[in-house]
């Protein structure tokens, strides 16, 4: 089905880059700059700079960011490592496939790990804490960070969600050992396919995670140190994420904006929940716009009627997937929010017209009418980019 409003577009996001991307692909072709080229190392520098570490290395997954950063950190079988279960599947079966046991633990109204409930996990056997940043938002790294140094545990960020998101001033994937970033093609800077990132303050995590994804190889001796994997990000990927990483603050003001006039326009609605929490400390990217409602199936059907895309991030608890052998950590609020939050539409592409639908929607839905009068956004100003 075509929707009035999708959630992304895809092909538009790529007709307005088309130029500037086709260039950079057709150079690499044309040059067989294939592999490990100077484009990755350009991407990798300005990765860096972007987020404010020292080095960025990248690799073919936001999965394998998370899993090299664990096997930088020395965790292993034995190892209990603490994150959330409200969070991509690739977090946790990271922790699995190094051989470590997860240990999940709940969020908070943000949808983020409550730091409290980090604290009290933590046992003997607890090596490290993957602190997840959802929705663009950081989680509570100040605090995360104070708590794992008073215990000893190494901090890795799953920053997938939050590539340009601040807390007092810092980026995520600036506070732990590592960032994970991830440049899956709907993630807000996101490449033609699957590519990922680690950045680092700590040389020898870089170097040994630029051997690790290739296959344990260093490049310069030849010498192979331990058995990798082969995931280094393509260089033709490498190239066109540096085209648009020039455009990501100028992306980030834009989605924040169309954040403020869903705000505008669904404020008032008491049965919903928007996410505008405490900005005070936070800039927040919006990688998702989550709204929250005890009427979510109902509301996303209706929207589905009138033409408005959204997703549900995620349906089920992780747990009840049979499949990944998760205990049942019983946590209420992280099954509650699986039946009650809703994605609505929200990438570059999103337009004014476009938040007025689905604006116009969601009131009609809480009016008990198919579609009320044509509602209006009245904030002034440009929206960016
Ligand atoms: C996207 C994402 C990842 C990594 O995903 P890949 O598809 O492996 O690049 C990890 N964690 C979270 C929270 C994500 O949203």
């Amino acid at each position: 089905m075509t929707y009035r409003v999708p959630f992304v577009d895809p092909r538009a996001h790529y007709r307005r880059l088309k130029s500037e991307i086709d260039g950079a692909i057709i150079d690499c072709l044309s040059d067989g700059d294939l592999i490990d080229r100077q484009q990755l190392r350009d991407f990798e520098a300005r990765l860096a700079a972007f987020v404010g570490v020292e080095y960025a290395v990248g690799l073919n997954s936001g999965y394998h960011a998370l899993q090299f950063s664990l096997q930088a950190a020395g965790v292993g079988v034995g190892d209990e490592v603490i994150t959330v279960a409200h969070t991509f599947v690739a977090t946790v079966s990271a922790i699995v496939n190094v051989g470590a046991q997860p240990v999940l633990v709940e969020v908070g109204g943000d949808y983020n790990m409550d730091a409290e409930a980090f604290e009290v996990a933590i046992t003997a056997r607890t090596k490290a804490v993957i602190a997840v940043s959802l929705n663009g938002r950081v989680c509570q790294m100040d605090r995360i960070v104070a708590i794992a140094e008073k215990h000893n545990l190494i901090v890795i960020e799953d920053s997938a969600q939050a590539l340009g998101a601040e807390l007092h001033g810092r980026k995520a994937g600036s506070f732990g050992l590592t960032g994970c970033f991830s440049f899956y093609p709907f993630k807000i800077l996101g490449g033609f396919g699957d590519g990922g990132a680690i950045t680092t303050n700590d040389a020898d995590v870089a170097c040994m995670v630029r051997r690790l994804r290739y296959n344990g190889e260093d490049r310069e001796t030849s010498e192979y140190h331990y058995h990798g994997q082969t995931a280094l990000l393509d260089n033709a990927q490498a190239a066109v994420l540096n085209v648009k990483i020039s455009h990501l603050s100028q992306w980030i003001e834009h989605r924040r904006g169309i954040a403020a006039l869903y705000q505008e326009g669904l404020q008032g609605i008491s049965e919903l929940r928007l996410p505008h929490f405490d900005q005070s400390t936070r800039r927040d990217i919006f990688q998702n716009y989550v709204i929250r409602t005890e009427a979510r199936d109902r509301l996303r059907e209706h929207l589905i009627r009138h033409g408005v895309e959204t997703l549900v991030h995620w349906p089920k608890p992780m747990w009840e997937h049979e499949g990944l052998g998760l205990q049942n950590p019983g946590l209420a609020e992280t099954e509650k929010i699986c039946r009650e939050v809703i994605s609505l539409p929200m990438s570059a592409e999103t337009t004014r017209e476009q938040v007025e639908i689905v604006v116009d929607c969601i009131r009609g839905f809480y009016q008990g009418v198919n579609a009320s009068t044509r509602y209006r956004v009245a904030a002034a100003g440009q929206l960016a980019g």
